[in-house]
Formats: structure tokens, sequence, C-alpha cells
């Protein structure tokens, strides 16, 4: 229950920057957001990613970077992170890329930071900052699923965030797609992000290198003749640079990503899937497939109407800018409160001022 807040201060909440910082697996990146969603100015650091200490020490040094060099009010920090949080943002369960294992995150910055904090996953914050600012805009039901390393992915419906009942909804990267398929970190084998990633990309072109040299010859170029260093962004840039086998290899990972959707439409319904992270920058080359896919395989198809499938608005900055909305709303007291477009367009005013 989110407690009532005084109109005035939730007022001013609502019109002020906040700092929004997002935890990845290689860098902490921080922003200042305004309330209409731009970022005003943007710092960065490393991700130690074996200590939990020295990460935390890197988004305390993004925020003090940031806060120094804005100099005005701030309403808070909302930090987005690489991980499964339980349901009310105190604790880190796992990261697969981070060293936090049952981790009091939010008590541990909230003693370092002396903010206001709003603490969660970094998709989940992407998806609300598509909600608010970008492709998802004034949706029922939108569903944010970001290719990167892994899959990652965010639910808004009715205007607020689904975080699930123990705050780990939309891990979807982790539906078993292949019985006995490739090992995943998650400690399963055949997840969909094991099909329809950048890990998933570089896999088989790793694959197809080693049983089919020939085929692979214009990627091998590019690793100096050893398949083992083929990764994903290596088959993403020979794809967009129009190499046969690369984009044969992103529209695997597109049809993949279609039958993924078309699978969660038959839980979800939702009416807009937006598609980002660092394979989602491809653009049609994986969206393209994706429809393909999702019309072939969608569930009762020809009798009922499926998502639109569209590229995420907002680039690598969603999950800071979504963080920031997040803990300014929280701030205001309105974390719980319907979103309409016009509040958007209005500058984030919620319906209690
Ligand atoms: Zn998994």
């Amino acid at each position: 229950m989110t407690p009532a807040v005084p109109a005035g201060r939730a007022r001013q909440a609502s019109e002020l920057p906040a700092l929004g910082i997002d935890i990845g697996g290689t860098k902490v990146a921080g922003g200042v957001v305004a309330p209409d969603g731009t970022v005003l100015d943007t710092a960065r650091r490393a991700t130690p990613g074996s200590s939990v200490a020295e990460t935390e020490d890197a988004v305390a040094d993004v925020v003090e970077e940031l806060a120094a060099r804005h100099g005005g009010p701030l309403v808070g920090v909302g930090v987005g992170a690489a991980g499964w949080f339980d349901r009310t943002g105190d604790t880190v369960l796992f990261s697969p890329h981070l060293a936090w294992r049952n981790s009091s995150l939010r008590k541990d910055l909230e003693a370092r930071l002396q903010r206001p904090l709003w603490v969660g996953n970094d998709a989940d914050a992407a998806a609300w900052a598509e909600y608010r600012y970008g492709a998802a805009r004034g949706a029922d039901l939108a569903l944010m699923i970001t290719l990167g390393t892994g899959i990652g992915g965010g639910i808004v419906m009715d205007g607020r965030l689904q975080r699930g009942a123990h705050g780990v909804a939309g891990e979807w990267g982790h539906m078993r797609v292949v019985p006995g398929g490739r090992l995943c970190a998650c400690g399963n084998r055949g997840c969909w992000e094991q099909y329809a990633s950048g890990t998933a990309l570089g896999q088989t072109a790793r694959e197809v290198a080693l049983t089919s040299p020939a085929a692979a010859a214009t990627l091998l170029e590019r690793v100096d003749c050893r398949p083992e260093l083929l990764t994903g962004e290596h088959v993403a840039t020979a794809a967009a640079g129009g190499d046969p086998l690369a984009l044969e290899l992103v529209t695997e990972v597109g049809t993949w990503l279609g039958q993924g959707i078309a699978d969660l439409s038959a839980v979800l319904d939702p009416g807009v899937v937006v598609i980002g992270g660092g394979v989602g920058v491809l653009g049609e080359m994986v969206l393209g497939p994706a429809r393909d896919r999702l019309t072939h395989a969608l569930p009762g198809r020809g009798f009922r109407p499926g998502p639109r499938v569209v590229a995420a608005e907002l680039g690598p900055q969603a999950g800071l800018v979504g963080a920031a909305d997040l803990v300014r709303r929280a701030v205001a007291g309105n974390g719980d409160t319907v979103v309409r477009t016009d509040d958007t367009a209005a500058g984030c005013r919620p319906p209690s001022c």
C-alpha cells in the first residue's frame, strides 16, 4: 500500500528531475532525467561483476557525480539492475551476471545514498519507460522484451508495472522451448534466451563455423579464423553489412522470437510487444521474421487479433529513464496509479495533484 502523500509534496515531486541508474553486467550507467523523460546529463562506471561492494561503490560514485553537477533538487534515485528482485525491491534474489545472491541492495544503497529510492529489475524499468514515453504509450497491456546477452522482460498492465507475486514476473527468457536443449545460466536446458538473444547468435555462429567453415568464411575473417571467438556482436555487424550467413542467423533468432511472442500471447494477450536490447537494434532484420512467425503460430489465428510487434524507441537509456520515473512516482505517492496518455503529455502530473 502506498502511503498518502500531501498534495503539495506530490506536485513538487512530479515536477522535479530524478536520477536514474542502470546496473548492467559491464557498466553502471546513470542519468539526470526530467519529468518528460529527457535525459539532461549522464555518467558511467565499469561494473566489477565479482564484487557486490564494488558494484555499490560504482553506483554511489555515479550518483554523487551527477548530483554534484546538477546542483539543484532531485526527487530521488531509481535503480534498475540486471537481477531478479523480490516484490518489494528490497532484495536481489539472484543475478546471472553479477555477484548478488539474496543481497539487501536497497538497504545498502539507502545507507550509502541517503536519498529516496526505487530499486528493481532493469527490464521492468525499461518497460515502464517505453510505456510512459516510448513505443508502448497508452497501451492497455504492453510487454517489453529485451534481447541482449539474454532475454529480459517487463509487463505494464492498466498503467501499472506488474512485478508478480514474488517480484520475478517477465523472466520469459527462461521458458523452455527446446527439451534437452542448450544449457542456460539459470541451471536449466533449452531456455528461450539460448535461441533468441545475442548469446544465441554467437553460439549458432560458432556451431556453423566449426561444422561448415566454408559457409562461415566471411564471419571467420572477423576473428582471424578462430571460430571460438565469434560473438553475437560479430554476427550482428556482419548482418547489418549484408553477409548472407549472418542474415540467416539473425532471421533464425527473429523466428524464435516470433514463436515466443505467439506463446506469450496465449497467456497474456498483449496489445503491443516492444523489442529492445542490443539485438533489437537490428530492427526489421529481427522484427520481420518475428512477425512472420507470429502470424503462423498465434493460437486461434484468424479468429483473434494478435499484438503489434514494434521496435523500442528509447534505446539503451530506457532502463535509467524508467527507473527515474518510477522513483519520482513513488515519492509522489503515485506508484500504483494509472498513467493516462494525456498525463504523459502534461509532464507526469498524477491525478491527485
Ligand atoms: Zn534459463
